[in-house]
């Protein structure tokens, strides 16, 4: 393919060749947020369009606002690998996947540029109208595979984006004193932590016990929803937290 119109519509054009068709006729529904991890944006736009990476994403977004589609909204881009949301585990065939250029942890993880911000903003206000995506499915990478990746990483302003009508969001509960859940833990607290996560979409067993991949996913969820702390232990604001957003989920009872 040598191009094609851009989806949104002030997004530049530089075709990855690293996509195919979204399977059992799959429609998207859920958008994935990445950072690209590489220390220079410009190669990481490159690498997305080489054949030999095997990756790519619908759309990389620059520092300085610039969009760039790569993958049409219609195809599959290859952006999530292995991971799962409410049980989905091709999270490929389902997302479409914007990669937002920044270092990441591995190179000093510098804060996001508003300018950037602004324009991820536009971009995924015209995905989700275009799919009809619904808040709760505007989700980091690590929401989808954790343990496993952590990007876009703690420093990523979902408040800033929800606030603009982009994402789940509720403002995180103070964190302080009280009881808490931690690895080794066991019951029914345990048991109820994990089917509040399991319910909002992780994927985590429901076994009662607090076991190194409960941690994982408290994590995880601490790093989207209450990055002022991200250690794994199920504190009172993690959980009151994690109950704020269930309650405003339609058709969840928590
Ligand atoms: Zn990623």
């Amino acid at each position: 393919m040598s191009g094609f119109l851009p989806d949104h519509d002030r997004a530049e054009i530089r075709v990855s060749p690293n996509f195919g068709p979204r399977r059992e006729g799959s429609r998207p529904d859920m958008i994935l947020i990445h950072y690209t991890g590489m220390e220079s944006a410009v190669s990481a736009e490159s690498w997305l369009c080489d054949p030999a990476s095997e990756v790519s994403a619908h759309y990389l977004v620059h520092e300085d606002g610039r969009i760039v589609q790569m993958v049409r909204e219609a195809d599959r881009a290859w952006h999530a690998g292995r991971g799962s949301w409410r049980g989905r585990t091709d999270i490929n065939s389902c997302s479409v996947g914007i990669e937002v250029a920044n270092p990441g942890h591995a190179f000093g993880y510098p804060a996001f540029p508003e300018v950037q911000i602004e324009s991820v903003i536009a971009l995924c206000r015209g995905i989700a109208s275009r799919h009809a995506i619904p808040p709760e499915r505007v989700l980091a990478h690590s929401d989808t595979a954790p343990g496993r990746k952590i990007d876009p990483g703690e420093k990523f302003p979902w408040a800033r984006l929800a606030a603009a009508g982009v994402g789940h969001w509720t403002e995180p509960a103070p964190i302080g004193g009280g009881r808490f859940l931690a690895e080794g833990d066991r019951g029914a607290p345990v048991e109820a932590l994990q089917s509040m996560l399991a319910i909002y979409g992780y994927g985590v067993d429901i076994s009662g016990t607090f076991d190194a991949t409960t941690r994982i996913v408290v994590e995880a969820f601490q790093r989207h929803f209450r990055a002022a702390r991200v250690d794994g232990v199920a504190d009172r604001s993690t959980i009151e937290t994690l109950h704020r957003l269930l309650s405003g989920l339609s058709g969840v009872v928590a």
